[in-house]
């Protein structure tokens, strides 16, 4: 894995995304393309939090109920200022929140999709 070149690393990452773009999926997380490009995490990370910059993709922050495990918020990381507590609608639990329970989770944007 250390003997590919960057651009190698982008090449995959790209491909990955547009099989994402043109597929079904509208959310994933960071894991599911380390997974389908064979690259560490920490590469994929690095590359999409570029990609985030260049306005391809979005990084939102999902919470999950400490119960149950279900997702019961996905938000824009400059939207979290006034939450104090989330109450799971699944199972009645009330959360506190705390952003660093937060699991990321990758949004192509519009006009990147459309671009393929
Ligand atoms: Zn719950």
């Amino acid at each position: 894995m250390s003997n590919l070149k960057p651009w190698e690393i982008s090449q995959k990452i790209d491909n990955a995304l547009q099989a994402i773009a043109i597929s079904e999926i509208s959310k994933f997380y960071h894991s599911y393309i380390a997974k389908i490009t064979n690259l560490p995490l920490g590469v994929v990370i690095d590359k999409l939090a570029e990609l985030e910059k260049q306005e391809a993709l979005v990084i939102k922050l999902e919470f999950h109920c400490e119960e149950c495990s279900r997702s019961i918020l996905t938000a824009n990381k400059y939207d979290l200022g006034n939450i104090d507590s989330i109450t799971c609608k699944y199972c009645g639990t009330e959360n506190c929140f705390d952003p660093l329970n937060a699991i990321p989770i990758i949004e192509l944007s519009e006009d990147f999709k459309q671009s393929f």
